[in-house]
């Protein structure tokens, strides 16, 4: 049913759908002529990026928690398939209220995936993360990587939903679409290292402190991109319960990002400063580079380079340039 994402008058459910990736979702599904359900508590989510569609009878909007079970299953009803987003998206906070991820993700899962199995409802499509992968022994780092041993709580808590995706695909009968991002861009984040140096410079431009030692490097991607790559392996796998890598194969050194946001927002006079370390915060995986070539063999690979998609998410948090227009889930992207 999902692969035909672009012709069936599918109902979606979406969890965390006033997110950042979530909210960007919604406008593709709408834009192609679905109807849309989003329920998100606007932990991070804001009600800004999705009001405008609450006047079109297409759109419906719950503001509620996952972790009210009851709720969640008396909403999900008459759907056919669910997005499910919703989660901490806080890495570093997962480390001080060390049970965040374990509510917000792993038990936010488990009654999203209870709510579909009394819904009857089969499909689940699931924002997972490289941060399963932990420090990977294998770089670039497959899907096939492991065993896995993720170092932050974040990381623990989605490889746990990706067990549970897996198990309830097994035992009843549903069928799953699981993406590890790298690190997603563009507009509207609310979170990121792109993001927090635009805040550090709006306070203070002349000075920047980096966390770490500013040699991280990660691949970074637009979030069109990443809902292209979804739609596009949704469309072209029919497997039980799969997994996908979803990012570019370039990356960008966190220091980079600091010279491309600095050259962006055109100040001439900023003193660089790093805190040290390997990582920017306990759990920061320091280096990430994934193997995107099961999904190019689906015929999905990123539009831009990382350098590029930064520049360009730089320029669209600072109102420079504007999000690329949402196109219907029929346009393809970068598919083929
Ligand atoms: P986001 O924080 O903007 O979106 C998460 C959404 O979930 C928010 O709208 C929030 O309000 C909602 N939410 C959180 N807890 C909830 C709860 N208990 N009940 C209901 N709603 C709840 O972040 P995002 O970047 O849009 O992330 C979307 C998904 O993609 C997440 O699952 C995230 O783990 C995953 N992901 C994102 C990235 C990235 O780079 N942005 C990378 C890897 C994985």
């Amino acid at each position: 049913m999902t692969k035909d994402l672009e012709i069936e008058p599918q109902r979606h459910f979406v969890t965390g759908g006033a997110g950042f990736i979530g909210s960007h979702l919604v406008e593709r599904l709408l834009a192609a002529g679905k109807r849309v359900t989003v329920y998100d508590n606007l932990a991070s989510g804001r009600l800004t990026w999705i009001e405008r569609h609450l006047s079109n009878p297409a759109f419906r909007f719950e503001r509620a928690d996952l972790l009210n079970a009851d709720r969640l299953t008396e909403e999900m009803a008459n759907h056919d398939l669910v997005w499910h987003l919703g989660a901490n998206t806080d890495i570093p906070s997962g480390c001080e209220d060390v049970n965040l991820d374990l509510r917000n993700c792993v038990l936010a899962t488990h009654n999203t995936l209870e709510a579909m199995r009394k819904n009857g409802i089969r499909e689940i499509i699931f924002s997972s993360t490289s941060a399963v992968y932990g420090e990977a022994p294998e770089s670039p780092t497959p899907e096939t990587a492991g065993p896995l041993r993720p170092i932050s709580l974040y990381g623990a808590a989605k490889l746990s939903c990706e067990a549970l995706v897996s198990s309830y695909c097994h035992l009843f009968g549903l069928q799953a679409w699981m993406f590890r991002f790298a690190n997603v861009i563009g507009a509207r984040m609310g979170h990121g290292v792109i993001f927090d140096f635009i805040q550090k410079l709006r306070r203070d431009p002349h000075h920047l402190e980096v966390w770490g030692d500013g040699r991280q490097r990660k691949p970074f991607f637009l979030v069109e991109d990443c809902i292209d790559g979804m739609v596009s392996a949704c469309r072209r796998s029919d497997d039980w319960c799969d997994v996908f890598n979803l990012g570019c194969e370039t990356t960008t050194g966190v220091d980079r990002v600091a010279e491309i946001v600095i050259e962006e927002m055109g100040l001439p006079d900023v003193e660089v400063h790093h805190t040290g370390g390997r990582r920017g915060f306990p759990g920061d995986v320091p280096v990430l580079m994934l193997d995107t070539g099961k999904i190019e063999t689906l015929g999905w690979r990123a539009r831009h380079t990382s350098d590029d998609a930064v520049r360009i998410a730089a320029r669209r948090l600072l109102g420079k340039e504007q999000p690329a227009a949402v196109g219907s889930a029929s346009d393809g992207g970068t598919t083929q």
